[in-house]
């Protein structure tokens, strides 16, 4: 029997950027299926809607066979096992980012002992990028081409207006 192995990326992606995209593009070679898993994420009080974010990812993530977009409303390792997904996948950028992903990776074992959280680091011209940053820059009338698919360019251009 071969075992096919899914992984679960989950994340607010507000938008979604060429970090996120650098990561799924890593792990679409390393598991048979990757599930970008976009949380609704009220506490954060997201920019985009769900389903705007939903619709960016698919956009910028097409090409990818083996990659799916979906929203997730419930809790991410009961989600993770719905999927019957061993693998949950966080990007670090930079040791900034390593405390709350500790906490993140230890309470989800302690809630779902039989997945494992896995890390990837971007190529390096992503470690500084962040959704956050962009929407800032995008604001501001910054340049984020190099940085976010034409779409999602679009998308914050449309909301600065
Ligand atoms: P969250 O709100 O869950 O942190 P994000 O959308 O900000 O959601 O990020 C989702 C995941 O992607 C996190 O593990 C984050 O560290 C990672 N990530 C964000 N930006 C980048 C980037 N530029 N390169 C690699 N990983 C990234």
């Amino acid at each position: 029997m071969t075992r096919q192995i899914t992984a679960i990326y989950p994340g607010t992606f507000d938008p979604i950027t060429n970090g996120h995209t650098d990561l799924v593009g890593r792990a679409a070679t390393l598991f048979d299926r990757v599930i970008v898993a976009i949380a609704a994420n009220p506490t954060k009080a997201p920019v985009f809607s769900l389903d705007d974010r939903v619709k960016l990812a698919r956009t910028a993530l097409q090409g990818h066979a083996n990659v799916d977009v979906g929203a997730i409303g419930n809790l991410l390792v009961e989600f993770a096992q719905q999927k019957n997904a061993k693998v949950i996948l966080r990007g670090l950028r930079a040791v900034a980012d390593f405390e709350f992903e500790f906490q993140l990776a230890g309470m989800n074992r302690n809630l779902a002992p039989g997945i494992e959280t896995l890390f990837l680091m971007p190529a390096e011209h992503y470690t500084y990028l962040s959704s956050s940053l962009i929407r800032e820059v995008s604001k501001l009338g910054g340049k984020v081409s190099d940085f976010v698919h034409p779409a999602v360019e679009a998308a914050l251009r449309e909301r600065v207006k």
